[in-house]
């Protein structure tokens, strides 16, 4: 099975911006409050969540669950991890 290498895979999860991911690719429900982006957390269905640009990461504060751009398709999408990196190259670029 072909392995994708862990600097491409962390290049993947850096340089597709996880608002991007959110609001584009994954057409999720989000809420913006003072210019802040909130968006439903696909665990809970809570809106305690940010994302932070400089990790870019996803948080939910409820579940206390990071997401990058691959744990996010995983979870809104409920695909496997492989599927997620096929999904984010596709998509993405
Ligand atoms: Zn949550």
């Amino acid at each position: 099975m072909f392995q994708y290498s862990s600097q491409y895979l962390r290049k993947l999860r850096n340089e597709i911006p996880i608002d991007t991911v959110i609001t584009n690719l994954l057409k999720m429900e989000v809420h913006k409050t003072t210019g802040r982006l909130r968006f439903r957390c696909p665990t809970c269905g809570n809106y305690h969540t940010a994302v932070n640009p400089q990790t870019n990461l996803a948080r939910c504060f409820d579940c206390k669950k990071n997401f990058n751009p691959i744990d996010l398709v995983m979870a809104v999408s409920g695909c496997s991890f492989m599927d997620a990196v096929q999904y984010l190259e596709k998509n993405a670029s």
